[in-house]
């Protein structure tokens, strides 16, 4: 029998698939790990159940307590499943300025969801700092704490990390992955790292995010915007230290939107921004390396959750942007 228990048993062993026409295109292996598959919809679905596991293991989360969390995406997304699927409760600090769409997909799965004013990191009403406050005065409550909880790049790297590398028999020259918390990046190429010190660490970064420049001179500096959601940082969260990194892959919008709807056309794949961001830096780095190479990344999550956006027109249009076909 091959029988999944529930939605945390159906977490995680997500297929690697071959990008047929970035392959061809590079004369290397392009693969993506399809995190769009996992039960939430997203690769946070692996960090968000680590998250809760580890406050049960801890004895700070005790039945019919409440996992609070400052997120407008994923991570709230997978937190508030897991939460239904335990018996816990869910509270969401959410900036205003947050889609419709993704304060009414929180409500819908069950969560509390409590809009704040967006305000920047160094400001004590954050929304990240809002919810660690929230959480402490809180009976029975957890802070998820996702960029600075370092069970969330442990999930990847007990579990991301070793299934790549059963699923391509150890065959992996290069591991490239865009950064929100930095969990996904780091715990992979930590436990990669390991097996094979020449795999190359690469991290791809959007317009607008710091992690390029600190990759390459030490230094964050932030320059330009990007439409792609969940990814890009301005500070080096604790997920981040210590990490492994080779270099880093800047990869604008356009670049981007070239790659989503080459996946969608080519390929048969509905993603959301941040993997083009991905696969666009494992193209480039594919190009660095030469033919013969193989390189993996991660399809975050589906373009179905950016309709109104990456796959509107008349949106795209509004922010100066286009797509060929
Ligand atoms: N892509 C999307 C769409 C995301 O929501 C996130 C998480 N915010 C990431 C990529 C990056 O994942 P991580 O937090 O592990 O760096």
């Amino acid at each position: 029998m091959d029988i999944k228990d529930g939605f945390v048993g159906t977490v995680g062993n997500t297929p690697l698939i071959r990008l047929k026409s970035f392959s061809e295109e590079t004369g290397c292996e392009i693969l993506g790990k399809a995190e769009f598959l996992n039960p939430g919809g997203s690769v946070k679905d692996r960090a968000a159940l680590y998250i809760i596991q580890d406050a049960e293991e801890k004895g700070l989360l005790k039945p019919g307590g409440t996992v609070v969390e400052g997120t407008a995406g994923n991570t709230g997304i997978g937190l508030a499943h897991i939460c239904n699927a335990k018996g816990y409760k869910c509270l969401i600090i959410i900036p205003e300025t947050q889609s419709q769409e993704k304060m009414d997909a929180l409500r819908a799965l069950g969560a509390e969801v409590r809009p704040v004013p967006a305000v920047p990191y160094r400001d004590p009403n954050n929304y990240v700092k809002l919810s660690g406050r929230i959480a402490s005065e809180m009976e029975n409550a957890i802070w998820a704490n996702q960029f600075d909880n370092l069970a969330n790049r442990r999930a990847h790297y007990e579990t991301t990390g070793p299934e790549i590398w059963k699923q391509t028999d150890g065959k992996v020259d290069g591991w490239v992955a865009s950064t929100g918390t930095g969990g996904t990046f780091a715990g992979t190429a930590m436990y990669l790292k390991e097996k094979n010190p020449n795999i190359k660490c690469v991290v791809a970064d959007p317009m607008g995010s710091g992690l390029y420049s600190y990759v390459k001179t030490g230094e964050i500096k932030i320059e330009g915007n990007s439409i792609t959601e969940g990814i890009g940082n301005s500070r080096i969260t604790a997920n981040m230290e210590g990490v492994p990194t080779d270099d880093a892959i800047q990869i604008d919008d356009s670049e981007a939107l070239r790659v989503v709807y080459q996946l969608l056309q080519k390929d048969g794949l509905l993603m959301g921004g941040s993997t083009g961001i991905n696969v666009g830096a494992a193209v480039a780095l594919a190009k660095q390396m030469g033919p013969g190479h193989t390189i993996v990344t991660i399809l975050c999550d589906s373009g179905a959750r950016y309709q109104s956006r990456i796959f509107n027109r008349e949106w795209l249009a509004s922010k100066g942007l286009s797509v060929d076909a």
